[in-house]
């Protein structure tokens, strides 16, 4: 069954799947509004409340394991739908072990810095799912798009030499290796979304009074770079998809094929992971057993030794006299008649 669901979830995320070394132009080669794999939005709906569910399984797994980390990392153009993503897809995860940070412009004392190091301070531990709002990949593609955040990063000539593009694909292509090595797995969505839906949701932003909150003037002036961030991403994706962590592309033009396709990613690198209860060996086991008879030991005067096993014998009982035809009585509650 578990087999059968992660070769179904594979085969639905393949397409999203950025070949490592392949060259991608985002307009050709990904459509925004793409939504094979499920018949109707209710359908879609429905998956992913059960992918939400697995989530949730595989999550406590993982903290329990305490060996390996997953990192999220979530990049989009503005109203492509990264904080609904995260609101519905982690809904019924145990808070405790999930840790969402959002990256802005980097503050004064974050540029004194190498441009990694801010990411790197808010890695997730062993155990936990980690999610990047935004991430280093900022560093080639906003720093990139406006040049003045790289003049402000206070970097020596040299390191400003050649192609610095290039070089930094390279030097988070290694910080990737490093972590994935360390057992830290790295889920990278980046959602797509086109230039026309984009449009029309900043115009929601406007018409409903409710979201006029989420507009910002700022945004509508980035749009005027569209091509030149289409073009960062394009290389972006290019450069840094590596088989221990490939980028994929989620269609974002209907916010619940988007939401859907992240989940599956990150489900099925979870099912990848396959993280365990740890078991209990034999000393261990001997060994709760001798607490458990000093502690039943410790028994007041007509008090069970053990309470709950006390229980679980009187439900043991009842039911076994319903099925040998005896209804169990309840306190207060008449037996039911045959
Ligand atoms: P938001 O995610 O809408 O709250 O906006 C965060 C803003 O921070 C966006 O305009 C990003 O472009 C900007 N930002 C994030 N990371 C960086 C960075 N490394 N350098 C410059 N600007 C950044
Ligand atoms: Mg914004």
């Amino acid at each position: 069954m578990a087999d059968t669901r992660q070769r179904r979830l594979a085969e639905f995320i393949e397409p999203f799947r950025v070949k490592p070394g392949s060259k991608v132009k985002l307009g050709r080669d990904f459509d925004a509004a793409f939504k094979a794999g499920v018949k109707s939005k209710k359908a879609g709906v429905a998956l992913l409340e059960e992918g939400v569910r697995l989530l949730a399984e595989y999550q406590e797994r993982l903290a329990a394991q305490d060996t390996w980390g997953v990192l999220v990392v979530l990049q989009a153009l503005d109203a492509a739908g990264k904080d609904g993503t995260i609101r519905h897809v982690m809904s019924g995860v145990n808070p405790q072990g999930v840790d969402v940070h959002s990256f802005k412009v980097p503050s004064a004392e974050e540029l004194n810095h190498d441009f990694l190091r801010r990411y790197a301070q808010c890695l997730p531990a062993r155990g936990e799912v980690g999610i990047f709002n935004r991430s280093h990949y900022e560093e080639v593609l906003v720093v990139r798009v406006h040049p003045e955040n790289l003049d402000r990063q206070k970097l020596p000539t040299a390191s400003k030499r050649g192609d610095i593009w290039k070089r930094r694909y390279r030097e988070i292509n290694d910080w990737e290796r490093y972590l994935t090595d360390n057992g830290f797995r790295i889920v990278k969505l980046f959602l797509n979304l086109s230039k026309e839906e984009q449009r029309i949701r900043f115009l929601r932003r406007l018409d409903l009074p409710d979201h006029n909150w989420k507009f910002s003037a700022a945004d509508v002036r980035e749009r005027e770079h569209w091509g030149e961030y289409q073009k960062a991403f394009s290389e972006m994706l290019s450069h840094t998809s590596t088989e221990r962590a490939p980028w994929y592309v989620i269609p974002a033009d209907r916010k619940w094929y988007g939401r859907l396709s992240a989940g599956a990613v990150l489900v099925h690198t979870l099912m990848e992971i396959d993280p365990r209860f740890p078991t209990v060996s034999k000393a261990q086991h001997q060994a709760l057993l001798d607490v458990r008879e000093a502690l039943e030991a410790q028994a007041p005067k007509g008090a069970a030794p053990d309470p709950f096993e006390e229980r679980e014998r009187a439900a043991k009982a009842a039911t076994d006299g319903q099925r040998d035809g005896q209804p169990a009585k309840q306190a207060g509650e008449p037996a039911a008649a045959e």
